[in-house]
């Protein structure tokens, strides 16, 4: 069932809130054993957040609007007394004192959370591959990758453990999952949504958004979330989204640009299954009313060197402060220097360690010009070319991945391979834009191909609109 129909249901008292999560747990009781989604079920505690529901319900007290939705959260959001790992062996066991600010805004609309979902080790990956409790299998073929990070929280969708879930996007680790797991995810603006309580990765880039079944369930859930949070220094001062209002607007007279440089001719790499299913988008987008054309963002093809300078360099600063002493399991040795060393050695993983090592050289004395002031000169050419876009088109589009699913094992040697997965999603990270993918349809292998649908900073309505109109004419949207 929908977010939105559950929640109207449960509203009117037709169901119970302990009902539809019990439905929920059944389902993971069948299948997770074989998905693994997630690192932690919260089941009872879900139960007895139902009731507390049902129990408001019955007393006349009003609720929010994803009153009795269950939603899973991605282990990199803190939840109070509730262990968040971030996937990775260094914080197994952490408890945090906080909830997130999303969590809080979730609790306050009636969301039931469901447990944590399983990431590659601190959002570094495109496989869910890198978690240090084992992957997370696609529900559509065990046999292949939910894409990443948030590929548990993909999963927990896609299965049905969950109508709802959240997730973390730094390079592509909502939208690309989404792709490969067939449902809608978003990476709104960076500033749109509150990052306190998101365990940081490359803080100039991490923005948490929704997954769901459909688009008009990831656009209410956006709207929860969003809305200026004075605990997070780069919340933009806005109120919440109103998207619900224009979803069915349509896209008659939208200029829409599908970038050249990262679709079908313009990029290796890019399977025919993905580029024919961007081309079928263009035509659904011109029988809508729209005027579609080629546009050209230049340095996005720039966007994924630059990305693997800038992001290890800030995830060597942030995960300085996993050293044994504050957080999780501690490596005892003889000197505080040898604990720390020795902890850090024994807790992250090979990905985590070779991300810090790239991003301590990319900011020592006599590289930093060359790398880090380089590719910060990049991005700020990525956003001039996205700026002279904009001045034609009203939002962009580009395959989200560029390929479907793949198997389990089939990337991990070649951290190349890996990050390819992440080549059309990257530039939006590094300008700050939002982006989204839209499943639409499947490849000739029977996996989901998602659509990106790009646009300019704080435009999320439209980029809803499209992709509403996109959702129409898949076949897939769940009625
Ligand atoms: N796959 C990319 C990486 O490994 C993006 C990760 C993300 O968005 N968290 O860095």
């Amino acid at each position: 069932m929908k977010a939105t129909e559950i929640a109207e249901k449960v509203l009117s008292g037709e169901v119970s809130a302990r009902s539809v999560v019990e439905h929920h747990i059944e389902t993971i009781n069948k299948i997770e054993s074989d998905v693994n989604a997630f690192n932690l079920v919260t089941a009872e505690q879900a139960l007895m957040d139902a009731d507390e529901i049902d129990s408001k319900i019955a007393s006349g007290e009003t609720l929010g609007p994803l009153a009795g939705v269950p939603i899973s959260i991605k282990d990199n959001l803190c939840t109070r007394g509730v262990e968040t790992t971030c996937g990775s062996k260094i914080l197994e066991g952490w408890k945090p004192p906080y909830n997130a600010t999303v969590i809080e805004k979730l609790k306050e609309a009636g969301a039931v959370v469901m447990g944590k979902t399983n990431l590659d080790e601190f959002a570094m990956g495109s496989s869910t591959e890198n978690s240090a409790f084992g992957p997370t299998r696609n529900p559509h073929n065990l046999e292949l990758v939910p894409g990443g990070s948030s590929g548990g929280s993909a999963a927990a969708v896609a299965a049905g453990f969950s109508p709802l879930a959240l997730g973390s996007d730094t390079g592509g680790s909502i939208r690309q999952p989404a792709a490969l797991c067939g449902v809608v995810g978003v990476k709104p603006t960076y500033g749109r949504v509150s990052r306190y309580g998101l365990v940081a990765f490359a803080s100039s880039l991490d923005q948490v958004g929704p997954f769901a079944n459909t688009v008009s369930d990831a656009a209410l859930t956006l709207e929860v979330i969003s809305g200026h949070d004075p605990r997070d220094s780069t919340s933009i001062p806005e109120k919440p989204l109103d998207i619900s209002e224009v979803l069915d607007q349509g896209v008659d007279g939208m200029r829409i640009g599908v970038i050249e440089e990262l679709s079908g001719k313009g990029l290796e790499g890019i399977s025919p299954d993905v580029s024919s299913r961007v081309e079928e988008a263009i035509k659904v987008f011109s029988n809508a009313g729209a005027i579609v054309e080629s546009a050209s963002v230049p340095a996005s093809i720039y966007g994924l060197s630059a990305y693997y300078v800038i992001a290890p360099a800030e995830a060597s600063s942030n995960l300085a402060r996993y050293d044994g002493i504050r957080f999780g399991p501690r490596t005892e040795a003889a000197t505080t220097a040898e604990t720390m060393t020795a902890t850090r050695t024994k807790g992250f993983g090979d990905e985590v360690k070779r991300r810090i090592m790239l991003g301590t050289y990319a900011l020592s004395a006599g590289y930093y010009d060359a790398y880090y002031g380089k590719s910060q000169r990049v991005r700020t050419l990525i956003m001039n070319d996205f700026a002279k876009a904009y001045e034609k088109f009203d939002i962009l589009i580009s395959p989200t991945a560029p390929t479907t699913a793949f198997p389990l094992g089939d990337k991990t040697a070649d951290p190349m391979q890996m990050y390819l997965q992440d080549v059309c999603t990257i530039p939006s990270n590094l300008a700050g834009h939002p982006a989204m993918s839209v499943p639409f349809g499947f490849g000739e292998d029977g996996m989901p191909v998602g659509i990106q649908i790009l646009a300019p900073a704080m435009a999320e309505r439209e980029m809803f609109q499209a992709a509403k109109v996109l959702e129409s004419e898949s076949g897939e949207g769940i009625e």
